[in-house]
Order: C-alpha cells, then structure tokens, then sequence
C-alpha cells in the first residue's frame, strides 16, 4: 500500500507522469525534446499540451489559470485568468489555448523596472519555462514564467537565472569534455536552500505595528531569557508548531516540493525547515512557494511566520544556506572529489575555479545578499561576517598547500600530491564541528553560501554564483584546451590559482574581531552596508562579466541597481515612519500616563507621609528617558522630512545609511530604556518575552 506521501507527492504537479498520461505519445517525446535542449515550444505541441493541461486542472478543481512570474523586488506575482469563455445559446465552455499557455502579457506597468520600461517599451510578456513544471494553488493552475520587456530586455530574476545556467553549462561541459567524460550533455546547478524563520502567536503580532508594517520589531527591551541556554536548538517541537509543521509539509509535497528536514533553531521561536536539493530554477521557484506556503498554512494555525532577516534585536536572524554544487546529467556531482585520481583532477579544476570565482568576485557575491534587513544580520555574531572568505577545511587546505609548495601533503601518508597521478585523501563529508561562521564553506561535496537572508529569493545569489564560477571556468578552459602537455598545464594551473587566491580562504572563526583586521590585511573587502555593495554592480568590469557570460546587459544591471538601491531607501523610510508612529502615540503617551500615576500617587503618598523612594526614583527615570526619546523624534522626524526632499535615488540611499539608521538607533535606546521602567500594564504592545515565548 502507499503511503500517505506517496499518494499525495506531486498530486497538484503536472508533472512527467502526468504529461506522460495525459498526452500523446509523440507530443510529449516532443515536449520532453524541447525541455531538454531548451528550445522554443511550436504552436502545435503548445496547443496539445494547453489542453491537457487544461483538461487535468478542470479535474482538479481549478477554474483560473495564471503566470506566474518572479518580478525584480522579491516576491512573485500572479494575474488570474478564467479558462471560462462564453459559447452558443448563453452557455460558457472552458478554454486554454496554446498561445495562452506560451504568452501572457500582464499589466507590467506597475511592476518596478528601474527605468528599463520608460526607456525601452511600455508592454512587457511572459512565457512558459517548460524546465518547471505547472501546478496548481489555491485552486489556479500557476504556469512558471520569465517576464521580459518587448525589447527583449529581463524584467524579472527568472530570465537571468535560467541565461547564468546556460553560461556555467556551456563552460563546464568544456572541461569535462576535456577529461573525457564524452557522454555527458548537460550540466545543471543543483541547490538545497535551508529556510530559516520565526513563529509567533498571531494575537500578540497583531498588536505589533512594527512587526505589520516592516516585519521586525523596531522597538523591544531583551526579555529575561534570550537564547544564551540554547535548549531551543534540537529541543523537542511544541506541539503547536508540530501541527503546523506537518500540515506545512503536506502543502508542500503536494506540490512536488520535497521538505526534508525540520528543526528548532538557536532562538526561542526559531526553526527551519530545508528541502532536498535540485536543479537552481526549481529549487528557486520552489523556494518562492515555501515561504508564501509557511506564512499561509502559520495563519491557519493562529500562527504569523516572521521570514525577515532579523526580527529581534540581540537575538540570532534567520538567514538561508544556499547549498550548491554542479551536476552531469549522468548523475555525477562535479563537488565530490571522487576516489580515483582522475575524479580527483577534476573536482580540483572546478574547486580552483570557484576559489579564483569568489576571491575576485567578492563585490558582487557581497552583494548579492545585500538587503536593509540582512545588514542586521551580517557580522552581527550570529552570521558570517559581511566579509567574504571561503571555508576549506584543514584536511583539503593542507592538500592545496602541499599542491602549492610541491611539498609532500602530511596526512596519513606522505605523498606528493601529483594532479591525476596521486589519489587525494578522503575528507570528512559532514563533521558536525565544522565551520558555522563562515560565508561560503566547502561541506564535503558542495559549498554552502550562508549569507542570503531568510526573505531573499535566492536567485539572486546563484545568478552571481554561476555567472562568476562560468567566467572562470571558461578561462580555464581555455587554457586547458590549448594546451600542449594537459598533465603540466593542468597542474601548473591548479598551483598558480592557489598561489594567487589563497587569501581568500579561512578555517578561523569568522566571528572574532581579530578576522576584521586580518581581513583587511589580506586585502579583503569589508562593505558593511547596502548602499556600500551595491555601487560595486555597475562597475566597468562587472558589466562586462555580466555582457560577457550573456546573462545581464548594461541596461538590465542599471536597471537592478536603481531597484535594488530604491527598495533599501524605501524599506528604512517605512521603518522610520513606523517608529515615528509608535513613539508618538503609544510609547510617549503610555510613559506619560505611567509618569502621570506616579506623582498623584507621590502627592497623594506624601500627605500622610509615606516612603516615596520608588515613585520618585521612577519618576524621575520615566522623565529623563522621555525627554531624551522627544528629542530623538524630533531630530528623526526632521531627518526623514529632508530625505523626502531629495529626489536621486543613490543619494537617497546614502542619506538613510548615514543619517535615518542612526537616528532610529538612537530613538530605540531610550523607548527601550521607558519600557524596562514602565508598568506591564501601562505598556500600549506585547513584550519580547510574550513574543518569544509565548507558543
Ligand atoms: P546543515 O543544516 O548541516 O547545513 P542540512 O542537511 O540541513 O545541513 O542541509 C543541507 C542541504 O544541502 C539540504 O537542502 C541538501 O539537500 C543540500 N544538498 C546536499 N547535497 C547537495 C548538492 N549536491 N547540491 C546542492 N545542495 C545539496
Ligand atoms: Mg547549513
């Protein structure tokens, strides 16, 4: 009998054993053709297929059909269509047709563009990705899409993922060609995402305005217990958030998406949840699903899933490992260093090349990740710091030393480590003591990118990814294909790539402040915030990698840039805005009312000559802070009026960095300070300790 999941795995997929079923048979060898090599589906195969669809959706219920497309600021967006159409004698029948299925064109004008629209063409289209297969939500059948402009132009992160996948493919099938693997076709990027995020109780949320509008509390005095005891990390899961867990994963598998693991994480409140891995734009399409799924089946549970990168101050953000590694279609992981000295040659090529990818490209994976909320995050103790460097390991460090220097590797046995001739020692693939504080370590057959926060669509971070790692990949190749000895040049390669990039690699603890200063000795970036790394994007030499490996133009990354710089502005304005809000007509007035209670009860106390140590002490405290957090305000409100006046959107950006984050800093400290003296009664929001603690 099958089990519970098997049953319902894929059940809202029209997936291969759907098309299988439901198609004609040279229909679908043609469609699995078009998907393979990736080429435009015809008319005819379109039209077949939009009615099987069509016919299966109908079955399950589904009325609407939509694209469904992944728009440059981070969420996704969906225009619902009906398959109704009106037929003779008053009746209606439903209709899909192939056109329908291959374009849609949506209302694009509301989508941000950073000028790519307004420069270009007014009307953008989406189309079909037929690598990701449709599905059905909240009874409409969703057709994943690319969003492009008329003039061609990328107006999504679908589009530019799925171009920075051809690049590495086209690259990477040189080199293993070169090491004979003659069978292989294609070669795709694989990505497990780990998805952190916070559950609180939806009743105490609500009376939150910071965690509504700008999904972090933008005010809160630690709470008694913070994280320090760790017994939420591995700690059994409450039973609440159990029912909600396992109603999660049922949503999921439904949908294909195959949730793995769950935990608790280190903060109260904090879990996780990772899915096997597979190809990037699945993976990142079903990355898009989870986090709208978590914050959908939380509600049904009186439950809100925090996905921001740092909901609570002095207690860990949430940030999502980016997991990946780089796979033939014959099954081989090009991370595994293999057993034979052959395989060992060759992951050292693809290892070389993304040590050279990262050390050179630090800007953009920095990047990459660069958003207000996960500027909290980094280098905050909790996550790698907002510098790069790579995690090996002492095992392969020593080989690639013992590479550099010609030396004999000094493990079990000493041997020279000779590239195709020697077998390279086994490393451990999953010690559990390895590095968590760094950026982007090695784990045995795969590197873990743990910088994206919780909330970022991780196609962002793989578009840089492969298109850096296909860049040097294709420089290698290069050589490699010219060469006239391939064993000397191979190795001189290897060694030169470690002799010239080993700065960048680092088994230290990324969390000591003594990394900051080594770092910048190495001559490693440190760009500590969003407006520091995203000017990086335009740079002469960033343009052209990206023009290069045929995945950004220069307009495509302008455009990103204005969106990105934009969306930074606008996030820390509502943030502002916000505290402006709560400050002035909940915390000062409640500080007030508390102050006010105090001195009737002095005046009232001191007439039959009672001990007043405590009213008047608090009092005073209570008035102190209330001055400082007026004064705060005001200088805060005064600043947010003159970023209103400026009208360029860097220098916006700049404004807020140097001036509005510091003024939020310095009205949170003394509202946090009145919260600490206040009455639990007279405070107008719930306590971090009832937001943390209470489910
Ligand atoms: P940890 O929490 O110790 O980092 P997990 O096992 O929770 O590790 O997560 C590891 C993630 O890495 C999973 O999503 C897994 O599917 C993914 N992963 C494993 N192998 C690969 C691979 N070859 N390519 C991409 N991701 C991978
Ligand atoms: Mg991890």
């Amino acid at each position: 009998m099958k089990s519970n999941v098997e049953e319902i795995f894929g059940s809202k997929v029209f997936d291969e054993s759907v098309m299988r079923e439901k198609l004609a048979k040279d229909t679908f060898r043609e469609l699995e053709k078009t998907i393979r090599e990736g080429k435009q589906l015809n008319i005819k195969i379109a039209n077949a297929v939009a009615h099987a669809m069509k016919e299966w959706a109908l079955e399950q219920g589904a009325t609407h059909y939509t694209h469904w497309f992944q728009p440059m600021t981070g969420v996704t967006a969906e225009k619902h269509d009906g398959f109704i159409n009106p037929d003779k004698d008053g009746k209606v029948i439903m209709e899909f047709s192939g056109k329908e299925l291959i374009k849609g064109e949506p209302d694009a004008s509301s989508f941000p563009n950073g000028g790519l629209r307004a420069t270009f063409e007014a009307r953008g289209y989406t189309a079909w990705d037929p690598t990701s297969y449709a599905f059905i939500k909240n009874g409409v059948l969703c057709i994943p899409t690319a969003f492009c402009s008329y003039s061609g132009h990328a107006l999504d992160k679908k589009t530019p993922l799925l171009r920075s996948m051809q690049a590495i493919n086209k690259q990477a099938l040189r080199i293993v060609k070169l090491f004979g693997n003659d069978d292989v076709q294609t070669i795709k990027t694989t990505v497990g995402p780990e998805q952190e995020y916070f559950l609180v109780d939806q009743k105490y949320y609500e009376q939150r305005k910071d965690l509504i509008y700008t999904g972090r509390t933008l005010f809160g005095a630690p709470c008694p217990k913070g994280q320090e005891l760790e017994d939420h990390y591995f700690g059994t899961i409450k039973s609440r958030v159990q029912e909600f867990m396992s109603d999660l994963n049922q949503e999921l598998w439904k949908l294909g998406i195959l949730a793995k693991t769950e935990h608790n994480e280190v903060a109260p409140a904090q879990h996780e949840l990772a899915p096997i891995f597979t190809t990037t734009n699945i993976a990142t399409d079903h990355n898009q699903l989870t986090m709208e799924l978590i914050q959908r089946v939380a509600k049904k549970h009186g439950l809100v899933a925090l996905l921001h990168e740092k909901p609570f101050e002095g207690i860990n953000g949430s940030g999502k490992h980016n997991n990946f590694s780089l796979s033939t279609d014959t099954g081989i992981n090009l991370l595994e260093p293999g057993d034979t000295p052959h395989e060992n040659a060759q992951f050292l090529v693809f290892l070389a090349a993304i040590i050279k990818a990262v050390d050179e490209h630090q800007d953009l994976l920095r990047l990459s990740v660069a958003t207000a909320g996960n500027d909290h995050r980094l280098g905050a103790n909790e996550a790698p710091p907002a510098i790069i460097s790579i995690f090996l390991g002492d095992e392969l460090t020593a080989v690639l030393k013992a590479i550099e220097e010609e030396k004999p590797y000094d493990g079990k046995e000493k041997e020279l480590m000779k590239i195709g001739a020697t077998v390279l020692p086994k490393f451990p693939k999953d010690s559990t003591d390895r590095n968590r504080t760094s950026p982007f370590a090695f784990t045995g057959n795969k590197f873990e990118f743990r910088m994206p926060g919780s909330n970022a669509s991780i196609a962002g971070c793989n578009i840089v990814l492969n298109t850096v790692i296909a860049d040097e990949i294709e420089k290698f190749a290069n050589i490699l294909e010219a060469a006239d000895n391939f064993d000397t040049t191979l190795h001189a390669l290897i060694k030169d790539t470690i002799k010239n990039h080993k700065r960048i690699i680092f088994n230290g603890n990324g969390y000591d402040d003594s990394w900051v200063k080594e770092a910048e000795s190495r001559g490693l970036l440190n760009l500590k915030t969003t407006p520091d790394a995203l000017p990086y994007f335009k740079t002469k030499e960033n343009i052209e990698l990206f023009e290069r490996q045929k995945v950004l133009s220069k307009e495509e990354v302008q455009s990103r840039y204005e969106i990105l710089m934009d969306e930074y502005e606008k996030q820390i304005n509502i943030e502002a805005l916000t505290m402006l809000d709560i400050a002035k007509k909940d915390i000062l007035p409640a500080a007030s009312k508390f102050s006010k209670e105090l001195t009737d009860t002095i005046t009232n106390k001191k007439a039959i000559g009672i001990d007043l140590t405590y009213e008047l002490e608090t009092a005073k405290k209570v008035s102190e802070y209330l001055t400082e957090a007026y004064q705060a305000l005001i200088t805060l409100e005064k600043d947010v009026e003159k970023l209103h006046e400026i009208d360029d959107f860097e220098k916006s950006a700049f404004y807020v960095r140097d001036f509005i984050i510091q003024d939020m800093a310095a009205l949170r400290k003394p509202c946090d300070k009145l919260e600490v003296v206040t009455s639990n009664e007279d405070w107008p929001f719930p306590t971090y300790g009832k937001l943390l603690f209470s489910i």
